[in-house]
């Protein structure tokens, strides 16, 4: 292998893959290196989505994980490679790259990710918010305070997302050099200049550039070996909540419309709720988060493999201040508390126990209008979990809901818990994603610049639209 190349870029998620691209097709010449801890995309395989096991297998250490890397969230595609694809074209959400670049760059770059994507074959098909439908839902919204969120949403669907990687991922191949199942260790710095990179292994590649987009579960790595070069963060922020599921019917004319809704709405306690990652016909699935189980949800492009659910996350947000400084370890404590009461798993409970105060029970669950599509969910009490501001949170915003979704306020529908979106701790960098170390750029989930395919996919086309620039 090459021990010199012009750019490493560790991390291939849609962060670390858009920036190879762009820089593939707007100056080859570049001798380019795609590094990864996890699989290539061909040979990512979850035990549990092939239902080989049901839980996540432990190591010695008691964490769970499999080796050399949890296939769920590592290799190529990232962490999204697996989900089912919402690219959300917007500057509303999706992370804060407005707050380095003007709005119109930002839609400008995630409008071109879209244009790769489609040309890799992603479906023609896309949402549009702009319809008298979608007016009427926003308008009722209003009536109670919901505020909408509103996106052109180009659904891949968990099958056609992994063939949409796949084609991206042989289109590098022509031209960028790969290296999985490896970890880097080290960034290599000289007089205030990046210098490449050393692995796991000792073994020390070179580089003129090094651009990270580990994700999310890079993000404690990233911490660790930035701040021994004296890189600045901050991060005061975690949202916890629940899964919510329903009938189809209940959620029609969001999922017609919209097909994903996304509301945001501030409490009587004062916190805000929001909406977020809706899957019409999807399924529920367990997270596996550092060996800890959290809730999320996905659908298939391909109705047939369909459910006749739609669930999507209720999450509110938390905030600390001092003398408490870390957010995600406080989700992950009450998210291991709900593994402990359902013994390692995720605990499910219907929407009327919860008012009644009462733990659900699988009689109770089995007499439901919902049938869960997490079928290893434990039925219990969340009260037991959630503190009191949080629940109070989560009733008020089921209830507001109930105006735009007539019915999801009904005793059946399903809470899961915990879900918990974490936010990195966001690295200090100029509008061009550059660090205080020069020529080291970062990017992403991984970096707290976004939460999302799009902008992590925009992050990276920008990141290399500057490397191209610096290197004529
Ligand atoms: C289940 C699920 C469903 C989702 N659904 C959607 C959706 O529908 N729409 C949407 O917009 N977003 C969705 N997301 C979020 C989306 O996947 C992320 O926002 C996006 O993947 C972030 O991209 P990234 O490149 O920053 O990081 P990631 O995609 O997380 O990629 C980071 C990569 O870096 C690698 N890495 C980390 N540390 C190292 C190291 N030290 N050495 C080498 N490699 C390393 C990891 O193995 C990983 O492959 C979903 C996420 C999940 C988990």
């Amino acid at each position: 292998m090459e021990k010199k190349y012009d750019v490493i870029v560790v991390g291939a998620g849609p962060m670390g893959y858009f920036t190879c691209y762009e820089l593939m097709i707007k100056n080859p010449q570049l001798k380019v290196l795609l590094i990864d801890k996890g699989h290539d995309i061909d040979k990512r395989r979850c035990p549990i989505l092939e239902k080989k096991i049901t839980q996540c297998p432990k190591n010695k250490a008691g964490f769970s994980g499999c080796k050399p890397s949890c296939s769920m969230t590592s290799g190529f595609g990232g962490s999204g490679a697996y989900s089912d694809g919402k690219f959300n074209i917007t500057d509303e959400f999706g992370g804060w790259m407005d707050e380095y670049l003007s709005e119109e760059e930002v839609l400008d770059l995630i409008n071109y990710v879209d244009k790769i994507n489609l040309e890799h074959g992603a479906p023609k098909e896309i949402t549009d918010p702009t319809t008298p439908e979608v007016y009427e839902i926003e308008k009722l919204g209003i009536s109670v305070g919901l505020k909408l969120l509103k996106s052109r949403v180009r659904h891949l669907g968990t099958e056609v997302n992994l063939q949409v990687l796949t084609s991206i991922n042989k289109k590098l191949k022509e031209n960028i050099d790969m290296l999985f199942e490896t970890a880097v260790d080290e960034i290599l710095v000289e007089d205030g200049k990046v210098a490449g990179v050393k692995l796991e292994d000792e073994t020390i590649i070179n580089s003129d550039y090094v651009v990270l987009g580990v994700g999310r579960n890079g993000a404690d790595w990233l911490h660790k070996t930035l701040e021994k070069h004296n890189v600045e963060f901050k991060n005061n922020r975690v949202d916890i909540g629940v899964r919510v599921e329903t009938n189809n019917i209940i959620m029609d004319n969001i999922n017609k419309y919209l097909y994903e809704g996304k509301f945001i709405y501030t409490t009587s306690v004062g916190t805000q709720v929001r909406t977020f990652c809706s899957n019409p016909s999807g399924h529920v699935v367990i997270e596996n988060h550092e060996g800890i189980m959290l809730c999320n949800g996905h659908s298939y492009h391909d109705s047939k493999l369909g459910s006749k659910n739609t669930n999507f996350a209720l999450l509110v947000s938390h905030e600390f201040d001092d003398p408490f400084r870390d957010p995600n370890e406080y989700a992950m404590t009450i998210a291991h508390l709900a593994n402990k009461l359902s013994n390692g798993s995720v605990i499910v409970q219907k929407y009327g126990d919860i008012l009644k105060g009462r733990r659900s029970t699988k009689k109770r669950i089995d007499e439901g209008f919902v049938k869960p599509t997490l079928k290893e969910a434990i039925p219990g009490d969340l009260g037991l979990i959630l503190p009191y501001n949080t629940m109070k949170s989560l009733v008020e915003m089921i209830e507001a809901l109930d105006t735009v979704t007539p019915g999801i306020a009904n005793d059946h529908t399903l809470f899961y818990g915990v879900e918990a979106k974490f936010y990195s701790d966001r690295v200090k960098v100029t509008n061009e994603f550059e660090t205080n170390i020069k020529n080291l750029f970062v990017g992403g989930d991984g970096a707290g610049i976004t939460r999302g395919l799009a902008q992590a996919g925009a992050n990276g086309i920008s990141v290399a639209r500057s490397i191209i620039k610096r290197s004529k």
